[in-house]
C-alpha cells in the first residue's frame, strides 16, 4: 500500500553521518567497553523528590485525562518563570504545556507554516530540525554558520535567503556546538525576522546551562515577542528526559490554535508528569544548578584537558552539554575522526557532520559520563588526535 510522502519523507534519507553512533551502539550490544559520548542524556537522574512529587499526584489521583493545554497551575508557573527570566509579561495565555520540547517543535511549525513554505534554520542543527520541518510539509531550508565566526549565525547569511521565507527556527545555547549567540547575534536575527516578515522560533531548551556569557531569549527584544514562538523543555534543566514535558510560548491566539493541535493530536501530558514539573520549577534555581553542575565542572575539566597543544581545538564551550571539537589539524574529516577513534579507543563521539555541512572537520563530545572516565577519554582522545596530526 502507498504511503504518504509526508511520512515516508520525515528523514531525507541518503547517510546523515550516524553511522558512527550506530556503530557504536551494536559495539555496545555485542559486550564491547565503548565509552559513550554521544547523546545529550544526564548522567543522573530525575531527582527522588520530583518523583516523590509524580507519585503522590499519581497515587492522589491525577491518572485521568489530564488538561489538554497544561494545568493552570502549570502554565502559570512556566509563564512566571518565563517573566522572571526575561522581563517579557507572560501569562497562561502565552503556553501550551507539550510531551516535550520535540513535540513542541513540531506544533510551532504547525502553527506558522503551510504546506511547501520554506522554513529556515541555522547549520550546524539539532539532528530532528529538517526533519520536523518536512514533517508539517514544509521546505527545509539550512542557512551555515561558519566556525571561522565561532559557529555565531550572520544576519546577511540569513538575510539572503529571507525572502519568501515563513519561519526561522534558532537553538541557544547551541546543540550541538555549546555556543550562546551573543547579543548582536540576536539584535541582528531580529532585524531579519522584522524585516522579511518571519516568525522566529527560538529553541531555548539549554537555557538553564549558561557557562560563559548571559543567554538572551530574543522574544524580549522589541516588537520580536509578536512574532516569536519559544521552544522549552524540562529534559535538560530537571533531567527529565523521559518524562516528556516542555511547552511552546508565543503570542495567545498562536497558543490557542495549538490547543487544537493539541487536542487533535497528543491529548496532552498526563497529570502527574504535569504535578511533578510544577513541583520541579517551584524548587527554583537551586534545583536547576543542581541539574547542571556536572556539565559546569567538566567544561573546565575539558579545557584543562585541551591545555598545551593546538592539535585539538574547543569551539567556545559556552553553554549546554556538549563540546565541539575542531579536529582539522588531523587532516580527517569528522565522520574519519570518529570512525577511528571508535576503533581505536572504543570511544564513541559525533562527527560534525551528522548536524549538518558547517561542522565538517570537527566531534561533537557529550560530557554526560563521570568526572574522571570524561578525563581519561579526552586525554586519550587527543593523544589519538597528535598522533595523527599532520
Ligand atoms: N532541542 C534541542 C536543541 C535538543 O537538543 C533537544 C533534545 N536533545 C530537543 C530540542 C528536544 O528535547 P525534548 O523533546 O526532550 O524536550
Amino acid at each position: 500500500m502507498k504511503l504518504s510522502k509526508r511520512i515516508t519523507q520525515i528523514t531525507g534519507g541518503g547517510s546523515d553521518g550516524w553511522d558512527v553512533f550506530y556503530r557504536a551502539r551494536r559495539m555496545i550490544d555485542a559486550g564491547q567497553n565503548v565509552v559513550e559520548l554521544t547523546i545529550g542524556e544526564h548522567d543522573i537522574r530525575t531527582h527522588p523528590d520530583i518523583l516523590a512529587a509524580m507519585d503522590r499526584a499519581a497515587v492522589s489521583g491525577r491518572t485521568g485525562y489530564a488538561e489538554v493545554p497544561g494545568s493552570f497551575a502549570l502554565r502559570d508557573s512556566v509563564a512566571a518563570r518565563i517573566a522572571a527570566r526575561t522581563g517579557v509579561a507572560t501569562t497562561r495565555d502565552n503556553i501550551l504545556i507539550t510531551p516535550g520540547g520535540q513535540s513542541a517543535l513540531f506544533a510551532a511549525h504547525s502553527a506558522v507554516c503551510d504546506e511547501g513554505d520554506t522554513a529556515l534554520y541555522i547549520d550546524p542543527y539539532y539532528a530532528t530540525y529538517p526533519g520536523t520541518i518536512r514533517g508539517i510539509g514544509a521546505r527545509p531550508v539550512a542557512i551555515q554558520a561558519h566556525a571561522a565566526n565561532n559557529f555565531q549565525p550572520k544576519a546577511t547569511d540569513i538575510a539572503a535567503v529571507a525572502k519568501g521565507a515563513t519561519s526561522l527556527l534558532i537553538n541557544s545555547p547551541n546543540n550541538p556546538t555549546g555556543v550562546i549567540y551573543s547579543a548582536e547575534t540576536l539584535a541582528d536575527i531580529a532585524g531579519v525576522c522584522i524585516q522579511n516578515d518571519l516568525w522566529l522560533i527560538s529553541d531555548e531548551v539549554y537555557d538553564t546551562q549558561i557557562w560563559e556569557g548571559d543567554h538572551l531569549s530574543p522574544r524580549a527584544l522589541p516588537d520580536m515577542a509578536e512574532r516569536t514562538l519559544v521552544i522549552g523543555s524540562m529534559s535538560k534543566s530537571h533531567a527529565m528526559t523521559g518524562s516528556r514535558i516542555g511547552w511552546v510560548c508565543g503570542p495567545p491566539d498562536v497558543i490557542e490554535h495549538l490547543i487544537n493541535l493539541a487536542t487533535h493530536t497528543t491529548y496532552g501530558v498526563p497529570g502527574y508528569i504535569q504535578d511533578a514539573a510544577e513541583f520541579a520549577i517551584a524548587q527554583g534555581a537551586p534545583l536547576e544548578d543542581e541539574v547542571s553542575a556536572p556539565f559546569k565542572r567538566r567544561r573546565l575539566l575539558t579545557l584543562k584537558a585541551l591545555e598545551g597543544q593546538n592539535v585539538v581545538r574547543a569551539v567556545p564551550v559556552q553553554g549546554a552539554m556538549y563540546v565541539m571539537l575542531d579536529i582539522r589539524a588531523t587532516g580527517m574529516s569528522g565522520e574519519e575522526f570518529a570512525n577511528a577513534l571508535l576503533d581505536a579507543e572504543l570511544i564513541a563521539t559525533m562527527p560534525g557532520e551528522s548536524f549538518g555541512k558547517a561542522a565538517a572537520g570537527h566531534i561533537r563530545v557529550a560530557m554526560t559520563i563521570n568526572d574522571e572516565a570524561y578525563v581519561d577519554a579526552l586525554n586519550r582522545l587527543v593523544a589519538f588526535a597528535k598522533s595523527h596530526a599532520s
